[in-house]
C-alpha cells in the first residue's frame, strides 16, 4: 500500500468502526460479532502504529465506548472508566509482560479473571448506602441509571463495614438462565427475541421505566475499586474487601509471572459454559497497586492489564435436514436441523443458513458435517462444511419454489437475496397482514393494534383482513380485556374504514413497494380498483413514480387467486373501491403529452402530476397518437420526431398558460 492508500484505508476503517460502535453502544443492536469488531479495531491500530502521521486524537482506537444518551442525566466519572487493551495470542501476552517489565523492575504477580460480557457500570456508596450508579458512556461521562440499578437483585443496597465513600466498578449482566427463560416467554408471546445476553443487559439497563428493567432480572458482579477513602495494597485485597462488604465479586486467581497465567487463561476459555454469565475473554491484571501506578494509562486503557480475547466457540454437527421457516414478512429462511450439540452454554439443534446464496457459497447439503458458531446473534450459524466427511449420494440444496406454509409461489426479492412468499392469505403472515391493513397509514382502524389483532386471530374470529368486516360486536366483547363499550368502538372504527378510498386500500393490501404515496399515485390515475386491476404491466410502468419493479409486484399480486378472493370479500362487505384522488379537472381528457428536455420550473414528475391532475396522460414515446410534445432545454430526438410527424410543440410558458 502506498501512503495515500494507507490513509484511505485508515479513514475507511474508522468510518466502519464508528458505525458499528454506534449500533453497539447507542442502539444495543450490533450487526457483526465482537470478534470481528475487535479484529477491525486491531487492524486500524496496527495501521496507525505503522503510520503515526495519520493518528488523530478522535480515532476510535483512542476513545472509550459510545456517547451517553441524553435520555439520562449525565454523570461525570471522578475516575475515568477505561477500556482494556486486547491480546489475541500467547505472543501478544508475552509482549505485554515485557512492556510491564521494561517500565517496572522486580517480581510481578498477576491476577487472572474471567472477562464478563455485560454492561460496564460504576456504583457509588456513601456511608455504606447505595448512592448512585452510572454507565461507562464515553469513559468520562456516563448515564445516571440509579433508579434502574435499584431493581438489580445482586446490587447490595447497604454494605457491611464499608469505607465512608467508595466507587466500585463492575459489570451488569443477564445470566444465561434468565436470558433463556425470557426468550422462551417471548417466543410464546410472539415478541421479538432478545439478541444475546449482553445486548439484553445493556438494553434493559438503559430503559426509562425501571419497572421494565426489573422484569429483566439483571445481576451485578464487581471487579475494581475506582475510588475509596480506605487504602489497599493489592488488587486481590480490594476484591476480598468488596466480597466482605456484600458484593458478588469476580472469581480470581493469582500467579507469579506471566508464564504461569497461561494455563488459567486456557482453563477459563475451555470452561466458558460453566459460568452463569457470558464471557468473551480473560483479564490479566498486575496485582500490586503501587506497580500499577508506575505504569499509568494510555488514552484509552490501563498499561497494567490486558484482555485475552477468545475466538467465538465453534463445534461440528451433523445436518439431519434443512427446514424452511416463513417469517412474518413472508421471508423464507432455511435452517439446518442438527443432531443436538452443546455450544457456548446452550444446546443447539438448529443453525441458520440465511438464504440460497449462503447455502450455495458453502454448498451445504443434508447429511453433511458442518461447523456451527454463535457470534453474537440469537441463532447460531453454519460457518463451514467439512467436505471430507460428506457421505455418498448427497445432492445440492435448493429452497422450494412454493411457500411451505400456504403453497403460494415464493419469489426472490428483486433487490436482495431473500425469497418471499407471495400469498396474501398465508397463515405465517396473518398477523402482519392484518395489523398492516388496519394501521394508521392504511385503513386507519382506530384501536386495532397488533395485540388486539393477535387476540382476534387466536380466538379464530378473523384470519384475513376481509374477515374484519364480518365481525360482530358480541363475539368481540367476549374477548379477554374487551368489553361491550370497546367492542362497539372497534365496530364503529371498522365501519368507518370502509370509506377510506382507493389510495389507502392499495396501501393496506401490503403489495411490495406500494405504500401511501404509491397508493396515491395510482388513485390519481385510476377512478377505481377495477380499472386499476385491468391495467397492463406496460401501462403501469408508464406511470411516473411507479417504475417497472413495482408495476410487476402490482400485476403479480392482483393475479393471485387469494388476492382476488380477498377483493371479492371486501366488495361484498361494502368497502369503497373508488378513488378520492382522481382529478375533477378534465380539460386535458383524452390528450397525451410527451415531455422532453429540461424544464426550468418543474421536474419531470411535477410536470407529469400537473398534466395528470387535469385529466391528461403522459407518455414516454412520441407517436402519431401524441397530442403535444412539451420541449424544454436541450430537447433531443423526441423533438425531432414530433416535428417530422407534425405534432404541436409546446414551450414551458405555453404549457403553463394551458394549465392556468
Ligand atoms: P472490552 O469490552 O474489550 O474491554 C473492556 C471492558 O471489559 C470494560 O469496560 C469492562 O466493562 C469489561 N470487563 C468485564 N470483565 C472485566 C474484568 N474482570 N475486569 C475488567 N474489566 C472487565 O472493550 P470495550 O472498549 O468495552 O469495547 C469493546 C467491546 O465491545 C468489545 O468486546 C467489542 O467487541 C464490543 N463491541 C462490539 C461491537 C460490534 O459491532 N459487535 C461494536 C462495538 C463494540
Amino acid at each position: 500500500m502506498d501512503t495515500k492508500e494507507v490513509k484511505e484505508e485508515i479513514e475507511r476503517l474508522r468510518r466502519e468502526v464508528e458505525e458499528h460502535s454506534r449500533r453497539y453502544y447507542e442502539l444495543d443492536a450490533p450487526t457483526i460479532s465482537d470478534f470481528e469488531y475487535d479484529k477491525l479495531i486491531r487492524r486500524l491500530q496496527d495501521l496507525e502504529d505503522a503510520h503515526p502521521e495519520f493518528l488523530t486524537p478522535d480515532s476510535p482506537t483512542r476513545r472509550v465506548g459510545g456517547r451517553a444518551s441524553e435520555k439520562f442525566a449525565p454523570v461525570v466519572h471522578e475516575v475515568p472508566l477505561e477500556s482494556l487493551q486486547d491480546v489475541f495470542s500467547g505472543e501478544e501476552l508475552q509482549a505485554f509482560s515485557q512492556r510491564v517489565d521494561g517500565a517496572v523492575p522486580g517480581e510481578k504477580q498477576y491476577d487472572v479473571e474471567p472477562k464478563i460480557d455485560g454492561l460496564s457500570i460504576a456504583v457509588e456508596y456513601r456511608n455504606g448506602r447505595f448512592f448512585r450508579g452510572a454507565t461507562r458512556g464515553d469513559g468520562t461521562t456516563g448515564e445516571d441509571v440509579t433508579e434502574n440499578l435499584k431493581t438489580v437483585r445482586s446490587l447490595p443496597k447497604v454494605l457491611t463495614g464499608a469505607p465512608e465513600r467508595i466507587i466500585v466498578r463492575g459489570e451488569i449482566y443477564m445470566s444465561r438462565e434468565v436470558f433463556e427463560a425470557l426468550n422462551r416467554e417471548r417466543e410464546i408471546r410472539e415478541q421479538p427475541l432478545l439478541a444475546n445476553p449482553r445486548n439484553a443487559a445493556a438494553g434493559s439497563m438503559r430503559q426509562l421505566d425501571p419497572a421494565v428493567t426489573a422484569e429483566r432480572r439483571l445481576d451485578l458482579i464487581v471487579y475494581n475499586i475506582q475510588l475509596s477513602t480506605e487504602r489497599y495494597e493489592t488488587h486481590a485485597e480490594t476484591l476480598d474487601a468488596l466480597k466482605s462488604m456484600g458484593f458478588d465479586v469476580v472469581p480470581y486467581r493469582l500467579f507469579d509471572g506471566i508464564e504461569s497465567c497461561r494455563e488459567q487463561i486456557r482453563w477459563i476459555g475451555e470452561h466458558r459454559d460453566s459460568f452463569p454469565y457470558e464471557m468473551d475473554g480473560a483479564v490479566i491484571k498486575l496485582n500490586s497497586l503501587a506497580q500499577r501506578e508506575l505504569l499509568g494509562s494510555t488514552a484509552k486503557a490501563p498499561r497494567w492489564a490486558v484482555a485475552y480475547k477468545y475466538p467465538p466457540e465453534k463445534k461440528p454437527g451433523k445436518v439431519l435436514d434443512i427446514a424452511v421457516q416463513v417469517g412474518r414478512t413472508g421471508v423464507l429462511t432455511p435452517k439446518a436441523i442438527l443432531e443436538p450439540i452443546r455450544l457456548a452454554g446452550t444446546t443447539v439443534s438448529a443453525a441458520t443458513l440465511h438464504n440460497q446464496d449462503y447455502i450455495d457459497s458453502l454448498d451445504v447439503r443434508v447429511g453433511d458435517t458442518v461447523w456451527v458458531q454463535k457470534a453474537g446473534e440469537i441463532i447460531p450459524q453454519v460457518v463451514e462444511v467439512d467436505k471430507s466427511l460428506r457421505p455418498e449420494g448427497t445432492v445440492p440444496y435448493s429452497l422450494p419454489a412454493f411457500c411451505p406454509v400456504c403453497g403460494s409461489p415464493a419469489v426472490r426479492d428483486a433487490d436482495g437475496a431473500a425469497m418471499r412468499c407471495t400469498g396474501a392469505e398465508c397463515p405465517a403472515q396473518q398477523l402482519r397482514t392484518i395489523t398492516h391493513f388496519a394501521s394508521k397509514d392504511a385503513m386507519d382502524i382506530d384501536g386495532l393494534g397488533a395485540a388486539l389483532v393477535e387476540n382476534l386471530v387466536n380466538a379464530k374470529l378473523i384470519a384475513t383482513p376481509a374477515d374484519l368486516y364480518s365481525l360482530d360486536a358480541q363475539s368481540v366483547a367476549a374477548l379477554d380485556r374487551m368489553g361491550q363499550k370497546s367492542a362497539e368502538n372497534l365496530m364503529a372504527a371498522i365501519e368507518e374504514s370502509k370509506s377510506r378510498g382507493l389510495a389507502r386500500l392499495l396501501a393496506a393490501f401490503g403489495i411490495r413497494q406500494v405504500g401511501v404515496s404509491a397508493g396515491k399515485v395510482l388513485a390519481r390515475r385510476y377512478p377505481d380498483l377495477d380499472s386499476l386491476m385491468a391495467a397492463s404491466l406496460e401501462e403501469l410502468t408508464e406511470i411516473g413514480d411507479i417504475g417497472p419493479v413495482t408495476a410487476k409486484y402490482i400485476v403479480d399480486w392482483f393475479a393471485l387467486d387469494q388476492s382476488r378472493h380477498q377483493i371479492g370479500l371486501l366488495r361484498s362487505a361494502g368497502v369503497s373501491f373508488a378513488s378520492a384522488e382522481v382529478p375533477t379537472d378534465s380539460r386535458f381528457a383524452g390528450r397525451t403529452f410527451v415531455l422532453t428536455g429540461t424544464l426550468e420550473h418543474y421536474t419531470r414528475d411535477q410536470a407529469r402530476t400537473l398534466i395528470e391532475n387535469c385529466g391528461g396522460k403522459v407518455s414516454s414515446s412520441v407517436s402519431k397518437k401524441t397530442s403535444y410534445v412539451v420541449a424544454g432545454e436541450a430537447a433531443g430526438s423526441k423533438l425531432t420526431k414530433a416535428q417530422s410527424l407534425g405534432i404541436p410543440i409546446l414551450s414551458e410558458p405555453e404549457l403553463e398558460e394551458m394549465l392556468r
